[in-house]
């Protein structure tokens, strides 16, 4: 277990934007996260796990503890049989997504251009065209910050729309839980009248409207706010906040290098020397225009880190 000082977390972020984690800690075992998050107390210092960073802005001012992510080891994914698929935390959505394609089966397999990490994924319940990982979760494995292993099953989990237990978990240290894995039951394809290719075609398809709809070659968090309920409006168009941002005037709207996509209304793009500061204060500008315009308040759907 290797600890580093001072580590930018620009390096570490989609956004390509934050300032210096005072401690970086990648761990390949659970023995390596035990003794970080001792690391951590013996500092009397906060701790954050980091998956992939493509949900999270971190302040230009940095974290002023230990961010602990999981490395190597924790990527790999079994095939358990029957349908049962096991991956570890740090293993990429997308290569999870890809393999249970191979392997013939269907659940996961339109969530391969979600850039992520299985552990961030299930602590945001991630999904996309229809998928989330909490349809097809069944149980998600995790250690305590006292050390404790346990395995949640899928209704332990309190799975909602891009929620789970673990952010509440994750609001004290006493009861934050670190995701080590999860298993998923999925249907087999044949089960379905499909092939495997029916499935790579289905997510190529996921994949191709992405590639028209989002700004990818610009960093970015993915979307900035979440769906907003059915209770507030009903149609598709009337729950995406892009529809809102756009009617009120603000796509390509700038606020020093951090902007409102031309592409797409809901994704905020670092264009080019952004700072953290850049894009809280224009992803508020936008919640403030939309909520004088039409009354509708946008709730975030990326995470903060850090003192802004
Ligand atoms: C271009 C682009 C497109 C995107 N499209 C989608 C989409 O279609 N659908 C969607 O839902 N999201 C989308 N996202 C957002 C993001 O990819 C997802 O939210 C993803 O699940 C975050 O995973 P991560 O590993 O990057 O987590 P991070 O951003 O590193 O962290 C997010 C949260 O998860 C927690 N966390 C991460 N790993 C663990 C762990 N092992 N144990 C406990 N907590 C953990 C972190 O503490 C943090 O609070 C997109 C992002 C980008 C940049």
């Amino acid at each position: 277990m290797i600890i580093q000082e001072n580590v930018p977390m620009s390096e570490h972020t989609s956004f390509k934007v934050g300032g210096p984690a005072k401690y970086f800690i990648k761990t390949e075992s659970t023995d390596d996260i035990k003794e970080a998050l001792l690391f951590a107390k013996e500092h009397t210092l906060p701790t954050f796990i980091l998956g992939k960073g493509t949900n999270l802005l971190v302040s230009d001012n940095g974290y002023n503890g230990v961010i602990i992510q999981l490395g190597k080891f924790f990527s790999e994914i079994t095939n358990l049989g029957n349908g049962k698929i096991c991956a570890k935390g740090a293993t990429p959505l997308a290569r999870l997504a890809r393999y249970t394609i191979n392997e013939g089966l269907a659940g996961i397999h339109k969530l391969a251009g979600i850039p992520g990490s299985l552990g961030g994924a299930i602590y945001m319940n991630a999904g996309a065209y229809g998928q989330d990982v909490s349809q097809t979760c069944i149980e998600v494995e995790t250690i305590d910050n006292a050390g404790n292993v346990r395995t949640r099953t899928a209704a332990e989990c309190a799975f909602g729309y891009r929620h789970s237990i673990f952010q509440e978990l994750a609001a004290s240290r006493e009861s934050a839980e670190t995701i080590l894995s999860a298993t998923f039951q999925l249907a087999s394809a044949a089960d379905l009248g499909k092939t495997a290719k029916d499935l790579e075609a289905e997510m190529q398809e996921c994949m191709t409207k992405r590639r028209n709809s989002q700004p990818l070659s610009m960093p970015n968090a993915g979307s900035t706010f979440k769906r907003l309920d059915a209770g507030a409006a009903t149609t598709p168009t009337q729950i995406a906040p892009g529809y809102y941002i756009e009617q009120a005037g603000l796509k390509g709207y700038r606020i020093g290098g951090a902007e409102v996509s031309q592409v797409h209304a809901n994704f905020i793009v670092n264009a080019g020397g952004a700072t953290a500061a850049d894009i809280k204060t224009l992803s508020e500008y936008v919640q403030k225009t939309v909520a004088d315009k039409f009354g509708i308040q946008l709730k975030r759907e990326i995470i903060l880190l850090g003192e802004f």
